[in-house]
């Protein structure tokens, strides 16, 4: 008799070659993998070798720019194209790769802003699964322009935008584009090429968990929002339970972290005493804000320790770094969880990108945000007003800036003001929240768990 196949699946997991893209999606495959599922992450050549992942394979694709990424390309535009018709190719050539083998590829997971990629998966017969890296809420927001639901730009008159299922949004709480669509053609494109041909894909997955954005189950019918399979957050496991095996993160790092000097400066400050300050991979603050916020730290009663990305060392004021002196740690990159997870951390102030929001609601430190672009106001709106794990800081009405005063005062509201304690208490909750939506039973393991026995059977 003729042994049937076992299907143990191989998922093929393709990242937007970006670290907030690389890191939740290389989770994603190793979280699959501890599930006897075969992961393979394919990302770019230039990225290729930036991945630790030690039960995930790693394949290179193409990019069209294999060299130097899309720092080399003349813009986003362009970028895109060319990912497209390279990455395209090169991801067939990966999935006939496979087709031989022991474990042909059953499943590709993309992310959401690469939508050839389900193209590529349905051409060769596989399940295609939609990554989405934004929350449900921003992703409600695009579904709904795609969809002809809103009309943009959205405007002052239009507000509040009361989405079935959702919190009410107001003016300040929009991402940036759907205000000045003008202001950023390729990104917006971008963002809404997700939905070009989602009702193709067999799953929709989101970066985040049942409880942490809907505010209430839409009516049946009246669900105009996103429906996506909530599985996040994705976060190392061994952070929400804290028990840190190694201090490598995700496993993914685009630049050198300087680890070993925070540990060493972090070791020597009390419990929640210092202000750890990042703006992700991609803010390009300017001069004038980058100076409001280093007297701001500098002048504020806190230890800081502040990451300002190589490319944005110019715009530090003369003379700043050595009148930090023992207060002050400036350093080009870090790894961000380890230090999240640090006790000597009281507070973040963050550009509220999506995943830096994340880190910080699940390892339970309150926030001080300081959007800049995109959908980051959003999360500042739901890091405010919906959790209650910290404060916005208000910008100059002309030009966006914080100033040094305001983020004294937001520094001193979530550190030690009047609501300081009651931000605590909140960071606390939502921290065992996002740990037992990813723990065994929990929604998001459940979810995975479906995803997985389907994959699995390898029956569409
Ligand atoms: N990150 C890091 N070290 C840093 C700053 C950021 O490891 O010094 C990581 C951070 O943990 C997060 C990612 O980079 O996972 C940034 O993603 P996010 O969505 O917050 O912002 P983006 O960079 O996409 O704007």
């Amino acid at each position: 008799m003729k042994e049937e196949r076992v299907w143990r699946g191989h998922v093929v997991v393709v990242p937007y070659p970006s670290q907030g893209h690389i890191n939740p999606l290389l989770q994603f495959a190793k979280r699959l993998a501890s599930k006897g599922v075969q992961a393979t992450v394919a990302t770019t050549h230039y990225t290729v070798n930036t991945i630790y992942a030690p039960n995930v394979s790693v394949e290179a694709i193409s990019d069209g720019y294999d060299e130097g990424g899309h720092g080399h390309a003349s813009d986003t535009g362009a970028y895109l194209k060319a990912f497209k018709t390279f990455g395209s190719k090169t991801l067939s050539q990966l999935i006939r790769k496979f087709e031989t083998s022991d474990s042909p590829v059953t499943c590709v997971v993309y992310d959401s802003f690469l939508p050839w990629a389900l193209d590529v998966a349905i051409q060769h017969g596989v399940y295609g699964a939609a990554f989405f890296t934004n929350s449900a809420t921003v992703s409600s927001l695009l579904y709904r322009i795609h969809h002809g639901l809103l009309t943009l730009p959205v405007k002052v008159e239009d507000m509040p935008l009361c989405i079935p299922g959702l919190h009410k949004l107001g003016y300040p709480d929009l991402p940036s584009f759907l205000k000045a669509p003008d202001s950023y053609p390729a990104y917006l494109a971008m963002t809404l090429s997700q939905y070009s041909n989602l009702h193709q894909a067999h799953w929709i997955l989101g970066n985040t968990f049942d409880d942490l954005e809907l505010q209430f189950p839409a009516a049946e019918g009246e669900c105009e929002v996103w429906k996506g399979t909530m599985i996040g957050p994705m976060i190392p496991s061994a952070y929400l339970d804290g028990r840190i095996e190694d201090d490598r993160g995700y496993g993914a790092s685009l630049w050198k972290p300087l680890d070993h000097k925070c540990k060493k400066w972090l070791e020597l400050k009390p419990a929640g005493s210092v202000v750890y300050v990042s703006f992700g991979s991609m803010v390009v603050l300017t001069p004038k804000q980058m100076e409001e916020i280093a007297w701001g730290l500098r002048g504020s009663d806190y230890h800081f320790l502040w990451v300002v990305k190589e490319s944005e060392h110019g715009k530090l004021p003369e003379g700043f770094i050595e009148a930090t002196e023992e207060k002050g740690l400036v350093v080009t990159w870090c790894q961000q969880l380890e230090l999240l997870a640090h006790e000597a951390i009281g507070c973040f102030v963050t550009h509220c990108g999506w995943n830096s929001t994340l880190e910080a609601l699940c390892l339970g430190v309150p926030m001080v945000g300081v959007p800049k672009f995109a959908d980051q106001f959003t999360n500042a709106k739901f890091i405010e007003d919906v959790w209650g794990v910290g404060v916005r800081a208000k910008e100059e009405d002309n030009n966006g800036t914080v100033r040094r005063e305001e983020l004294q005062f937001c520094l001193r509201e979530v550190m030690d003001g009047e609501r300081s304690q009651e931000m605590k208490k909140n960071a606390a909750k939502w921290k065992e929240l996002a740990k037992n939506a990813v723990s065994e039973g929990g929604s998001s393991d459940n979810n995975i768990n479906e995803f997985v026995a389907q994959v699995c059977t390898g029956n569409k």
